[in-house]
């Protein structure tokens, strides 16, 4: 059985991930969905409690997916598998660039672990957490950049940025 292991922020979870999420869950035998810490990203819009939940929530109706949480490297993370691959959505040039060297890290520490990689939808490929972030702090419609099901979360969490920050 291979299992794909599609990691991320997920800060929030995008139209984009679920795309990628969704693509794979037809392609291989289950899918986990890992949230791992960011080193470069310090400080994050929702906690990890709240991430599980809202991927959870997003995820639903496919019966081979499943959501956890990781707070190592996600090369570790991939020993828990017998067969684990991970796999990645490609927006940009950009992105590659960096996977590049993501899978040359991970190779060090696990050789045997591949990234497979998933070509973003043509619609998806300007989406990210960060346009969501950006966007919901403003007040700005979000259908159709993220799943419905998380829309009443991020309103209600940019809601009280604006209020911590007198907007
Ligand atoms: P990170 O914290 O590594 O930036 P993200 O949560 O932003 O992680 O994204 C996790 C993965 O989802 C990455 O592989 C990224 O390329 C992919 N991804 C993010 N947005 C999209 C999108 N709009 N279309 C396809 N793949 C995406």
């Amino acid at each position: 059985m291979i299992t794909a292991i599609c990691p991320g922020s997920f800060d929030p979870i995008t139209l984009g991930h679920l795309n990628i999420i969704r693509r794979a869950s037809r392609t291989f035998d289950e899918v986990v969905v890992c949230i791992l810490n960011n080193a470069s990203k310090n400080t994050t819009m929702f906690t990890v409690e709240e991430r599980l939940d809202m991927i959870s929530r997003s995820v639903a109706r496919f019966p081979n997916v499943r959501v956890d949480y990781y707070s190592g490297l996600l090369a570790e993370y991939a020993l828990n598998f017998d067969h684990g691959v991970i796999v990645k959505g490609l927006r940009a040039a950009s992105d590659f660039e960096y996977e590049f060297q993501m899978d040359l890290v991970n190779k060090r520490i696990n050789k045997r672990l591949e990234t497979l990689f998933i070509p973003s939808s043509e619609k998806y490929t300007f989406l990210s957490s960060s346009v969501v972030r950006e966007m919901s702090k403003y007040g700005a419609d979000l259908t159709g950049l993220v799943p419905n099901e998380i829309i009443t979360d991020i309103e209600k969490k940019a809601e009280l940025w604006r209020n911590s920050n007198g907007k």
